[in-house]
């Protein structure tokens, strides 16, 4: 089963909860301040919204990161098969 992670950018206010909890996924960039979905990349459903596709064995780390996102700028969606 895979996952994907909708990540709008414009919503997020870059308070590193998600890089607390889910780093292997989520990097802070420190030159800028500004927070990145590692490997993703910009969909067609509006600028600033990034797309990544992860394996289950990533899904409870980036459920934290969702849950605890307090901008709801973080969505994981499961992919059909
Ligand atoms: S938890 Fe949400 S608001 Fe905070 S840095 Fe991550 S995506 Fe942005």
């Amino acid at each position: 089963m895979k996952y994907k992670i909708l990540y709008d950018r414009i919503k997020c206010e870059d308070n590193l909860v998600c890089v607390a909890e889910c780093p292997k996924l989520w990097k802070l960039n420190s030159s800028t301040g500004k927070v990145s979905l590692k490997g993703s990349k910009e969909t067609k459903l509006g600028s600033k919204i990034f797309e990544l596709v992860i394996e289950k064995k990533d899904l409870n780390a980036c459920r934290k990161a969702e849950a605890g996102c307090p901008k709801g700028a973080i969505k994981i969606n499961e992919l059909k098969e």
